[in-house]
């Protein structure tokens, strides 16, 4: 097994100072030498967002590392050589990075990819890349730049290997969905009490639990919203589970599509609620019944 699929077994920061240009005639004082000489190269797992082309074969790249938090580069001709970056620049590939950040340039320059899982591993249907849609997209709408959270990232690498695991001949990818969806609305403060009503505090019951689509929080029997939706016993219990044991615990049981679906749309709203527009990838699983 090559190195780099051994799953991050260390933590490495590297810090190197770039040479600067040996091609400038100008003495000194040349700015661009300057600016490239105090170019620090940094390095960090991270995975791919979202990447949108520039100019004329360059792309501009959203990614979320775990030592720096999400940050945007640009990967120079990564559209005219598509060797150098490979397939590594596809949403949701998680890799180690090199970047650069540069004086004065919002922008760090992205150098180099190397791949530690790609989504395309394992066959692509259109529930999964609809999932990895949903992951980026909430990935890099709710997340602040330069802001590292262990704890997302590590979500993040885990409902992967749930979502690109080739387990059996179907893997679905809906228990990963259910899992991301849950622990992105609490990871990011929006998760209510699961257990107890909003409204009285008292002990929710299995099947008389629901939820409203404009407001925060379960409420029990006496307390349910006149437009409100149900919690099913099977996503109640399946919350209090997943709140407290890995996605991989929940692998091996039956997820049809439609198992968790409400617990879904309960989190999928609050997300939405959030950043105050609708999600298109959700909308897009939506259409797939998830
Ligand atoms: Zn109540």
């Amino acid at each position: 097994m090559p190195d780099h699929f051994r799953l991050f077994p260390v933590k490495i920061n590297d810090f190197r100072l770039l040479e600067g240009s040996s091609s400038c005639r100008s003495e000194a004082g040349c700015r661009q030498c300057e600016d490239s000489r105090r170019m620090i190269v940094l390095t960090s797992e991270a995975v791919v967002l979202r990447t949108w082309p520039v100019h004329e074969a360059d792309l501009i790249v959203s990614f979320l590392t775990r030592d720096y938090g999400k940050v945007k580069g640009i990967a120079k001709s990564a559209l005219r050589s598509r060797k150098r970056f490979g397939g590594a620049l596809e949403p949701m590939t998680v890799a180690r990075a090199w970047f650069a950040e540069r004086p004065r340039q919002e922008l760090v320059r992205l150098d180099q990819l190397e791949i530690v899982r790609s989504p395309l591993s394992s066959p692509v249907d259109h529930a999964r890349m609809a999932v990895l849609s949903f992951f980026a997209e909430v990935l890099d709408e709710a997340l602040p730049e330069h802001d590292p959270q262990d704890a997302v990232f590590r979500l993040v690498v885990s409902v992967l290997e749930q979502t690109t695991a080739v387990q059996s001949d179907i893997v679905q990818p809906w228990m990963a969905l259910t899992y991301f969806s849950l622990w992105m609305t609490r990871l990011m403060g929006l998760l209510p009490d699961v257990v107890h009503c909003t409204a009285c505090g008292e002990a929710l019951t299995a099947g008389e639990t629901s939820f409203d689509a404009l407001g925060d929080g379960l409420f029990c029997s006496l307390h349910r919203q006149g437009n409100a939706s149900g919690l099913s016993a099977d996503s109640w219990q399946l919350a209090q589970r997943m709140l407290r044991a890995p996605a991989s615990a929940f692998a091996a049981e039956a997820w049809p599509r439609r198992r968790g679906q409400d617990l879904r749309r309960f989190t999928v709203q609050a997300l939405e609620r959030h950043l105050e527009r609708k999600l298109r990838s959700a909308e897009a699983l939506g259409w797939l019944g998830g």
